[in-house]
This record gives structure tokens, C-alpha cells and sequence, in this order.
């Protein structure tokens, strides 16, 4: 069984945890160096991608992070997940740093202020039917590198991504009541 950790220093934590219990795995909070050390994979959940970055420096979690992502622990973002996995961000905050790894340069909160939150049925390339996708200002990737594999798009724009050991979505799978794109990281972590 997998142990899989969902960063949880901020964000929907609760919901990405009950998902991959439900799916078998061994889910726990990752607040600590300690606890990333344990991880065979990690999620990082939505929230706000400038406070996480801001709490992972200050609880000494973004250098080791950047170095389990980067040394290949297969790792999943969900919208504000996907900011921190990308290599260059696009209407970021001041100087925002991310973790990286994923090359992609993603525009935050794309879909703009207006409507901040949608929802709508997308085709995922893995999936035999539609997903069920919520984004909640939401990003959307703008450019993506050639070892990215495109995995659902919206407005024209890729919101949901692979690239190795990566994942990310825009839209938040968590809150769906649909495990199937946990289940497609989970085959990804067992390889
Ligand atoms: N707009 C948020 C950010 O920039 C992401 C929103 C979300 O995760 N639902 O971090």
C-alpha cells in the first residue's frame, strides 16, 4: 500500500485524505520534513498557492520538497497544487516562488474575477467517460513543454497535465465524489 502525503500546512486537506483512503492508500498530513521523509508520493492541495509557499519556507518544508519533486517522488497538484508543481507562473504575486519541477508556465486565477467558479464536464485522456471538474479560481496552464502530456483541456487551454512522475489538474478532483483521477495517480505511484 502506498503512503501517500497531502501537504497540509494550507488547503482542502480533509477531502484529498478521505479520497485516497477510500481508493486504499496510507493517507496522512505532511506538515513536517519528518513526515515528507515518509512519503512515497505526495498531494498538494487547493488553497492559496502565495500562502503555501510563504508556510512551507517558514516550516523549513520548501527545499526538501523541491528536492523529493525533483529527485522523482511522484507528486499530484490540485489548482493551487498545480502553481506550486510549475516551473513559471504568470499573474503570480511578487517575486511568488513555487516548488517546480512540472514544465509548464501556468497564468493564475485564468479564468477570471468575475467568475470565479465554474464547473463543467470534461473528456480526460485515461478516462472512458467525462469528469465532473470544479475550478475554483482556478489556473490554467498557458504554454507547456514538449514532455507534457496534454490530459483535458478548458477553453482551450490545458487544465489537467502529466509530465513522468507529475500530475496536475486545475480543478479540484477532491471534492467531486469521484476517485478516478486519484485512482490514475495511485496507478502512477505503483508504476
Ligand atoms: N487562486 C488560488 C491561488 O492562486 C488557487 C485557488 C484554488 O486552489 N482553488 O493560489
Amino acid at each position: 500500500m502506498a503512503s501517500v502525503g497531502v501537504f497540509a500546512l494550507q488547503g482542502d486537506v480533509r477531502e484529498h485524505l478521505a479520497t485516497l483512503t477510500a481508493l486504499g492508500a496510507e493517507a496522512f498530513p505532511v506538515r513536517r520534513p519528518d513526515e515528507l521523509a515518509r512519503c512515497d508520493a505526495l498531494v498538494l492541495p487547493g488553497g492559496e498557492s502565495t500562502t503555501m509557499v510563504k508556510l512551507a519556507r517558514t516550516f523549513e518544508l520548501l527545499d526538501p520538497l523541491r528536492d523529493r519533486v525533483r529527485s522523482g517522488m511522484p507528486t499530484f497538484g490540485t489548482c493551487a497544487g498545480m502553481i506550486l508543481l510549475a516551473d513559471r507562473i504568470l499573474d503570480g504575486a511578487v517575486g511568488q516562488e513555487t516548488i517546480g519541477g512540472l514544465d509548464v508556465t501556468v497564468r493564475r486565477n485564468a479564468f477570471g474575477r468575475q467568475v470565479d467558479s465554474f464547473e463543467a464536464d470534461l473528456a480526460l485522456k485515461g478516462l472512458d467517460a467525462p469528469v465532473h471538474a470544479v475550478f475554483i479560481r482556478a489556473p490554467w496552464v498557458e504554454e507547456a513543454g514538449a514532455g507534457v502530456d496534454v490530459l483535458a483541456e478548458a477553453a482551450g487551454h490545458p487544465v489537467a497535465v502529466r509530465q513522468g512522475h507529475l500530475m496536475a489538474t486545475s480543478f479540484h478532483p477532491e471534492v467531486a465524489d469521484d476517485g478516478r483521477i486519484h485512482r490514475l495517480f495511485l496507478d502512477l505511484v505503483q508504476g
